[in-house]
């Protein structure tokens, strides 16, 4: 049994792992935490739970060239939703969530488990219920600038030539001491 596999078990959950062959403490870079369910990226490449908000990257369903910048934030539920060219998003209103939130509302569920997000977001529905039902809307100022270097920041780690050897940025990080 491999490390990764050891490690579901005690966590008695499925790990997303991008290559098999390679365990992912092993990498470089390792991912913040493993996801509760494997997501697909490409809908949804980036999210975070950071800076009081639930923030990331969704792919626009139409233009492949175009990206949404989402983010809600915790306790008042202010929703922002912006294009990469810094437009305001057609889809959101004040009181309803666009697709692409509900997207990311949707994909953070996967990647932290509802129980996370609702804690992190205060968001208070009766267990198995929607998230989405509920979230009680305001609008947020637009946050756009700060989700996307945050996005850019964790792609910078893409660049970096593959190496096993420990990166000190991201020796914090708690996947990396899951493991012995
Ligand atoms: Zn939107």
């Amino acid at each position: 049994m491999s490390r990764t596999q050891k490690w579901a078990e005690q966590r008695k959950g499925p790990v997303a792992v991008e290559n098999e062959d390679v365990a992912w403490e092993r990498r470089s870079a390792a991912p913040v935490t493993a996801p509760v369910r494997s997501r697909k990226l490409a809908k949804v490449p980036f999210l975070e739970l950071a800076e009081g908000r639930l923030q990331g990257v969704v792919s626009s369903g139409s233009d492949v060239g175009r990206v949404y910048v989402s983010s809600i934030t915790a306790g008042e539920h202010g929703l922002s939703c912006n294009t990469n060219n810094n437009r305001p998003c057609g889809g959101l209103s004040d009181t309803y969530a666009c697709n692409h939130l509900k997207a990311l509302l949707g994909e953070a569920e996967l990647q932290y488990g509802p129980e996370r997000v609702a804690r992190y977001l205060k968001i208070d529905v009766a267990e198995g219920a929607a998230l989405l039902s509920g979230l009680h809307p305001t609008v947020a100022p637009n946050r756009a600038a700060q989700v996307f270097s945050s996005f850019l920041r964790h792609l910078a780690y893409l660049e970096l030539p593959t190496s096993t050897d420990p990166l000190p940025e991201l020796q914090w990080f708690p996947a990396t001491e899951a493991v012995i």
